[in-house]
């Protein structure tokens, strides 16, 4: 099913996001904003980040994944500096080393430019990444958490936003479907197919092999 644009700038105040998500059958699909967000706080659980883990997730205009990142040291670098927040050396802290979600998910892009896409960020990207984000030509910024609002790196980011034209809008989800689990437990693995079982039979596995640890 195509999204008309207007649907999608239109989210935050209507419902006609909601019914986005009822399938052909009248089911619940995974679609739109909540798909996008959850892969930017799925891939943030990659970094090694022991404060903050940070995603994004690029989104093209035809609603495809064409990029995505998370917060972590440059390549070849990982293990070679502290991710101290703290130490009274400057030099000593991650921020001076650290590449951003939103930076990562701009060069590992796998299409030639980002010209209208949208990106999904867990917090409101910071000034340096929004430099980045509008010189690849995003046009939309979606974010989960303002946490850092009140840091000078926010203000200026959205000052950014705002004189280059950069949609911002805080992510909302569907209180009706505020879970999306993902649990390798409800696979049924003894089956082939490996489908997701249902509950049930899931629960009847672990008890089994729980039984079988301890025999
Ligand atoms: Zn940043």
């Amino acid at each position: 099913m195509s999204t008309s644009k207007s649907t999608r700038m239109d989210v935050n105040n209507d419902e006609s996001i909601w019914n986005e998500h009822l399938g052909i059958n009248g089911k619940y699909v995974l679609k739109g904003d909540e798909y996008f967000m959850a892969i930017a706080l799925l891939v943030g659980k990659r970094s090694e980040d022991p404060s903050s883990q940070v995603g994004a997730c690029i989104v093209n205009e035809d609603q495809n994944i064409v990029g995505v990142g998370y917060n972590g040291m440059p390549n070849g670098c990982e293990n070679k500096f502290s991710w101290e927040k703290y130490a009274d050396n400057p030099l000593e802290r991650k921020y001076m080393y650290v590449c951003h979600a939103a930076m990562n998910a701009v060069v590992n892009k796998n299409v030639i430019n980002l010209k209208n896409c949208k990106i999904y960020n867990v917090i409101f990207p910071c000034n340096e990444c929004a430099k980045i984000l509008i010189q690849s030509g995003i046009k939309e910024v979606v974010f989960l958490s303002d946490k850092r609002c009140y840091k000078n790196e926010t203000i200026a980011s959205k000052k950014l936003f705002e004189a280059a034209g950069v949609i911002t809008r805080e992510f909302k989800y569907d209180p009706e479907n505020s879970k999306i689990v993902i649990d390798f437990c409800e696979i049924d693995w003894d089956n082939k197919k490996k489908r997701p079982s249902v509950q049930n039979e899931c629960e009847s596995t672990s008890k089994k092999m729980a039984k079988n640890d301890n025999a």
